[in-house]
């Protein structure tokens, strides 16, 4: 099919099957996984992943004609966005035969939803200090520890967890990873309420939670080269929305807002189209590193860049919706108060905006990294999180 027609049918499968409901409650989660195996079933789910594993197989000019019509709606996405943007790429890329087969097909149906288990409560920004502790057991590995900010879990079929499984290394290289059962016994997942109202993430706490070794991804003792997998696979997907709920329905929005505010206001006008520039130029930096992925040319650290530019463009636009609408819009029944509370959200999740220029600061500019006096020091004399 040549790309005009595929864009005419995508605009037309959207027209007759999209539905504008992204909130992440229990009723909607039947709705979500409906919608999900009909964007599969459709060809519209995991474009342009490998058709061997459930993907379309198909080039990124197609992936941008959809991205582009699916612009016009919100699609129930967001319980799969972990699993979409993180999680799969990362057993795309890292996994076994087996685990790609059995999970990424379930994944891009949206038959199973997936959460990331990296942060705990003294392992954030330096998540390589996280505690959790896996101990191998014949076939078998036992989990117990504490999870903090995990996304979805709460919806979880599964997840990707970095556990610690030796302490007698440099906290780099003592860290395995694995897939894990959210349904185990031994799991207890636990909601957290967050400033939206809305409890976007949770605690998880594993008590002698049983792992097969079949389900550990990478080699025991790389769990931080596959993390740093899932981390880039993170930045570029949270900064180019992989979730694909469009911009149609956030009421900060260009789009949106000069559907509400004096438009004829010069000074209107200017935040109006300092927010377009500012929305714009970040559109076409994304674009221009999903394209230089597809040709091969990973953009590393550059992705940091990417996710640091949205945490600052969804501050700006919180910002400038509120100086339009007036203070009333931070109550909790305007329409803009989710846009705006939500917002600072997006400066910690997938890792903070000083982290994320370090990270620049030190991969891409080439100035002096950090300096890092626990670099060979064996994890178990380090004075971190309980051990502190
Ligand atoms: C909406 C949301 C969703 C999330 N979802 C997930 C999830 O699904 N899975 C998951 O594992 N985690 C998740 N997180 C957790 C997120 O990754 C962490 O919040 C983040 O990495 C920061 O860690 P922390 O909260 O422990 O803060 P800390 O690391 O304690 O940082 C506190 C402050 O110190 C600063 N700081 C720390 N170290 C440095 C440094 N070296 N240089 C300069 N400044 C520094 C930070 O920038 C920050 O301002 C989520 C967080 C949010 C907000």
């Amino acid at each position: 099919m040549n790309l005009a027609d595929y864009r005419r049918a995508a605009r037309a499968w959207l027209r007759a099957n999209a539905q504008s409901d992204d909130h992440p409650e229990a009723d909607a989660i039947t709705r979500a996984k409906d919608f999900m195996a009909r964007l599969h079933d459709a060809g519209y789910s995991g474009i342009t992943w490998p058709e061997r594993w459930g993907g379309q197989g198909l080039t990124q000019a197609e992936e941008r004609a959809f991205a582009e019509e699916a612009r016009h709606y919100t699609l129930p996405t967001y319980v799969f966005s972990i699993g979409l943007g993180m999680t799969g790429p990362t057993l795309v890329d890292r996994g076994t035969d087996a685990q790609r087969e059995r999970f990424v097909r379930p994944l891009l149906r949206g038959e199973e939803i997936w959460c990331q288990l990296f942060s705990e409560p003294g392992a954030g920004s330096d998540v390589a200090a996280l505690q959790t502790r896996a101990e191998r057991d014949g076939d078998h590995w036992i989990v117990n520890g504490q999870k903090v900010w995990t996304s979805v879990a709460q919806h979880a079929d599964w997840g990707l967890l970095l556990a610690r499984t030796d302490v007698e290394v440099p906290k780099h290289k003592g860290l395995t990873m694995f897939v894990v059962d959210m349904h185990h016994p031994g799991v207890t997942v636990r909601p957290l309420k967050d400033m939206t109202g809305r409890s976007g993430f949770n605690e998880v706490f594993f008590d002698n939670v049983t792992i097969p070794d079949e389900h550990r991804v990478g080699d025991a003792g790389d769990g931080w080269g596959v993390a740093v997998t899932t981390l880039l696979h993170e930045r570029l997907s949270i900064s180019a929305g992989v979730g694909m709920s469009g911009q149609k329905d956030n009421p900060a929005s260009v789009e949106a807002l000069r559907e509400v505010v004096d438009t004829g206001d010069p000074l209107v006008r200017d935040e109006l189209v300092e927010l377009h520039i500012r929305t714009r130029a970040l559109a076409l930096f994304n674009q221009r590193l999903a394209q230089e992925t597809r040709a091969g040319i990973f953009p590393g650290a550059r992705g940091s860049a990417a996710k640091l530019l949205l945490a600052e463009l969804t501050m700006f636009q919180a910002d400038v919706a509120t100086r339009l609408a007036g203070q009333e819009a931070a109550l909790a029944d305007h329409p803009l108060a989710h846009a705006i509370s939500q917002a600072p959200g997006m400066s910690l999740g997938g890792g903070t905006n000083e982290i994320m220029r370090n990270i620049v600061g030190d991969r891409v500019l080439g100035l002096p990294p950090e300096p890092r006096v626990d670099k060979n020091v064996p994890f178990k004399d380090l004075k971190v999180g309980t051990q502190a």
